[in-house]
């Protein structure tokens, strides 16, 4: 979809004064500093932003810089990822840092090629932290952008085409915070707030969204996710078990499975009958 220059220059202007009054202030929109945008972007990848904003001061606290966290056991790093889920992404944080202790890739493509680091992450790591002038989109991102201009959410590729025409040469990281942030404050996924959002004038959805059913997801209690979370959660407080106990622990016929599974992730390690996290 083409965009007019004069549409496209109106919404940024509705966008960027909306910004101005209602930005979220979050410590990762503080610093330049790549390694820590890319720990707030891997933790916000399946997190909510409540329960990573005391993660990521605790983590950078522990692990202030790539060469610190290159030089952690891996058990320790798991360690402080309590709570966030989603062990694999304190796996890939560390297998990045012992590729490049020094600094990050200076390029969107060279961060594209990182363990766990996809298109989006890598767009957003380039334009946070050094102001690149790039599009990307994430779920709000595709929301709004979708809503406004197509009718519907967009696709990440459509939503990226999008972000093409609309982001600015300077000031690419305020644009993006505030579409993440209208997504996240105002157009909501099943409740937008349309009376309240400052590109309604501009908008296709407005007024239009239909109320969406809950998405009933797989039980979490029942899940794979969960035992695999429970397994680490335990190897976190004690040092080492045994399968045996393991399986006592769980209570679950599927810990033997999981065990190879999170062990051929590089997530434990088994030595004769004891299992432990990675050191
Ligand atoms: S007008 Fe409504 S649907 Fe459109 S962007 Fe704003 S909140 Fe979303």
């Amino acid at each position: 979809m083409y965009i007019r220059r004069a549409a496209a220059a109106t919404l940024r202007r509705r966008l960027s004064r909306w910004y101005a009054r209602s930005a979220r202030d979050l410590p990762w929109r503080r610093t330049r500093d790549a390694y820590a945008v890319l720990v707030s972007e891997v933790m916000l990848q399946q997190t909510q932003v409540s329960r990573v904003l005391p993660a990521y001061t605790a983590f950078l606290r522990r692990f202030p810089t790539l060469a610190a966290l290159s030089r952690a056991a891996l058990a320790d790093v798991l360690r402080a990822w309590s709570g966030l889920g989603y062990n694999r992404r304190a796996r890939d944080l560390h297998r990045i840092a012992r590729l490049h202790p020094r600094a990050l890739p200076a390029t969107r493509e060279g961060l594209d090629l990182l363990p766990g680091v996809g298109s989006y992450t890598a767009g957003a790591v380039s334009c946070f932290s050094r102001g690149e002038s790039i599009a990307f989109a994430d779920t709000n991102i595709r929301r709004v952008l979708g809503r406004a201009l197509l009718g519907r959410v967009a696709s990440e590729r459509e939503a990226v085409a999008l972000d093409e025409q609309l982001v600015p040469a300077r000031g690419t990281d305020r644009w993006h915070h505030a579409l993440m942030d209208l997504g996240a404050t105002v157009c909501l996924a099943r409740t937008p707030r349309c009376e309240a959002c400052p590109i309604a004038l501009d908008c296709r959805s407005r007024g239009r969204v239909v109320r969406a059913a809950p998405r009933r997801q797989a039980a979490f209690a029942t899940s794979d996710r969960r035992v695999r979370g429970r397994i680490i959660a335990l190897l976190r407080e004690r040092d080492r078990v045994t399968l045996r106990e393991l399986r006592d622990a769980i209570g679950d016929a599927r810990t033997d499975g999981l065990v190879d599974a999170l062990q051929d992730e590089g997530l434990l390690e088994r030595s004769g009958r004891v299992i432990q996290l990675p050191t």
